[in-house]
Order: C-alpha cells, then structure tokens, then sequence
C-alpha cells in the first residue's frame, strides 16, 4: 500500500533530544528554541521568530496581537483550515469569507476590495499548498486601508513571492532576503505563521511559529507567549523582576519538541529537493492528460515558487473524483480530498451572510491529493502515475 502521507524522520531527532534532556533544561525557549527561531531569523530575514505549540497557537497569538475586537471584520478564503477562523473568532472577529481564484485554491485578491468596511482589521491570506498568494495586491490594499496582513503560512515554508511589492510602506519587508527578489513567505504581511504538524514539510509532530515581521509587534508577542509575563526581557536582565504585565497564554513548546525540529531544520535542504523531483515526477507524468481536459494540475503563478507540499489534481466533477479515489484505493493507492468550505460549516453556516463561493466549492467537491512524502520514491509516482493514467483510459 502506498499510504498518502508518512511523518519524514530525519534519524538525528533522538540524538537532540538525547542533547535536550542532557543539558536539563527541557522547558520552553532553550537552547534548541532558540536555535530554531534563529535559523529562521538569519536564513529567511523574519525580523523576530518564536516557536509555538502548533500552528494554531501561532494564528491565536496573530490574532490578539492584531488586536481584534468583538464586531472587527477579517478577510479570509473559505477554503482553508478551521484554526485559520477559528484563532480570530475566539476574540470576537466576524469572518468574510472571499471566494479562491479560478485557478488556483488561493484567495482571489481581486475580490478583497469590496468585501472591505469601515470594520475591516486584517487580510488573512493562506499559501495553499506552499504557492504564494497574490501579495503584492494584498500588500497594496493593506497600504491603502491601513489593514493588518497577517499570512498563514503553514505549508509554506521554504517558499516565495517573485512580484513586487509595496516596500515604501513596509520598511520591515527590506530586510527579508532577496535572493534575487525572492520574498520568503510567512515574511510579507505583518505577522505569519507556520506549522510544523506531521503532515507538513517540516515537523515535529505538533509545532508552529510566529514570525513577527512587523518590529512594533515584538514586546508584546515576548508577553502573550509567555503568559502574560515579562519573563523575556527578565531572562536578558532588562526588568529586574517578572510581572503579569498583559493578556497571554502558554504558547511555548518544550525543549524536547524544539531538539526534534532542529533535527528537521538541519535536512531542510534535502527534504526540499526530494519533495520537488517527486512533484516533478507527477507533473511530467498526468500533464499531457491535463492537455485533454481530463483534470487540471497545481497552478503556480508567475510570482510564486514552488515547495511541493503537496501534490493535487482538480477533476472534472465530484462523482469523477470519487471514482478515481476509489480505483486508485482498489490499486492500493491512498489519496484524500481536503477542505471543507469553512463558511458552510456547521459552526458558522447561520452566520455566514456573503455570496455563494462558486471556486472554492469546486475545489471542496473536485480536488484530490495524491500521496507525498518524503520517502515516496519516484518508482512509486511513477506507478501512481500509470494508475491514473489506467482509469482516463
Ligand atoms: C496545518 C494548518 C494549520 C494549523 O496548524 P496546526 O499546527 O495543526 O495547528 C493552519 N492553517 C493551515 C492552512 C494548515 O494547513
């Protein structure tokens, strides 16, 4: 059986944690914390790193940095993962979903600017599978309205925005890296955050990241991550004492989840490279059926790179798609659909008041993912390949 997904394990995990335990001090914000916030700060150019519990976390520290009040609005896809919601609907926020572009599950940056009020606070695009969203409209309407972006970045790591985008407004984005202007995502927009769950490129079984672009949100994320407290500018000997200074909670992952994702952060390279030539396996492989109309493949726009996070096809229909699961499953091959529009959820159907989001339920009812992981061979896509290939016949 090819299984869709398989937690990649790098081999040095239980060597740093071996390390962790040894130098016993195996709470939050270690050594191994913060060589991983730093790995992030010096390799991508995201002005502060602090590493969370999950990706959740992350979203719910965005969210009380943002400042959201009971009534604020937030812009956000429809088709995406609950947390991206659900971290603002704690604090009162009332969601407006935007339907995804036609071709590509990203928001549709063209149709933010109507959904825009006098209570709008924050643009929350998400980089489905790793492809930057359109930032340098986002970032321009950020400009022009004075809104909070704050990027969900959880599959996104290692990825890029190539356009252009508004600097003069957001002098913090200049010290990103631009490798041949190459903008890292989770580092436009004034906050972003990652995940490190199993499922993600780079993991640690549960874990996330808030990157804090914009410097004037530092001090107080320091607080929210530590309940409430000044413990950081205590633990640098800036206060002489540590105080309830704020609103917060215990974002901060132990010692022993920060030794484990170090171990992933020093094959981050490797695991990269192998995840694009398996996506470049599908890619050359169902292309020419794509040409027939068959399904369409990922698109990547022009400004965007490609992370391979993920590997999906968009079928013709939601009864097609379910023939295809099932032949491929009868081949031994496992796949899986993915979101559920989060503005046709039990939760939040009676409050949702926007139009119908015609693409992102195309997408809901017609997208299939195909395995990927690290250990997939390209023997095996290869196969997958020839299984598609088998039920188009
Ligand atoms: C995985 C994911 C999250 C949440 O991350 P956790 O680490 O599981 O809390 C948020 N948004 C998106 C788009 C995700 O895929």
């Amino acid at each position: 059986m090819i299984p869709f997904n398989k937690p990649f394990i790098v081999g040095k995990e239980l060597d740093c944690i071996a390390q962790a335990v040894a130098s016993g001090k195996i709470s939050g914000n270690g050594p191994f914390t913060k060589k991983c916030q730093s790995f992030f700060e010096t390799h991508y150019g995201f002005t502060r790193c602090l590493l969370t519990t999950s990706g959740t976390d992350a979203l719910e520290m965005a969210a009380i940095l943002a400042d959201i009040q009971p009534g604020d609005e937030v812009i956000m896809p429809s088709f995406t993962f609950v947390s991206t919601a659900l971290a603002f609907v704690r604090q009162g926020a009332v969601i407006v979903f935007a339907d995804s572009c036609e071709d590509n599950p990203n928001l549709d940056a063209d149709r933010i600017e109507p959904l825009i009020t006098s209570r709008t606070k924050a643009i929350v695009p998400v980089h489905y599978a790793g492809v930057a969203c359109d930032m340098g409209k986002i970032m321009t309407l950020a400009a022009k309205y004075s809104l909070l972006v704050i990027a969900d970045s959880a599959h996104a790591v290692d990825a890029y925005y190539t356009g252009t985008l508004p600097d003069a407004q957001f002098p913090w984005q200049q010290r990103l890296k631009k490798e041949g202007d190459r903008y890292p995502l989770g580092g436009i927009g004034h906050l972003g955050c990652f995940s490190f769950h199993e499922t993600k490129n780079i993991q640690c079984g549960e874990g996330g990241m808030l990157a804090i672009n914009d410097p004037r949100f530092i001090r107080r994320a320091e607080i929210i991550w530590e309940k409430g407290t000044n413990r950081a500018e205590y633990f640098r000997g800036e206060v002489h004492k540590y105080e309830w200074v704020d609103v917060g909670s215990s974002f901060l992952p132990s010692g022993i989840t920060a030794a484990f994702l170090w171990a992933q952060l020093e094959e981050l390279r490797k695991i990269q490279d192998k995840r694009v030539l398996l996506w470049e396996g599908y890619w050359k492989g169902l292309k020419p059926l794509a040409e027939k109309g068959l399904f369409s493949l990922p698109h990547i726009p022009a400004y965007a790179t490609n992370n391979a996070h993920m590997f999906y096809l968009v079928c013709r229909s939601h009864e097609e798609r379910g023939q295809l699961m099932d032949a491929l499953a009868a081949k031994g091959i496992q796949t899986a659909t993915h979101y559920q529009s989060l503005h046709d959820s039990t939760y939040y159907r009676h409050k949702h008041k926007g139009p119908t989001l015609v693409n992102c339920k195309r997408y809901v009812n017609c997208l299939v993912r195909l395995p990927m992981f690290y250990e997939l061979e390209l023997a095996q896509v290869r196969s997958i390949v020839a299984a598609v290939k088998r039920f188009y016949a």
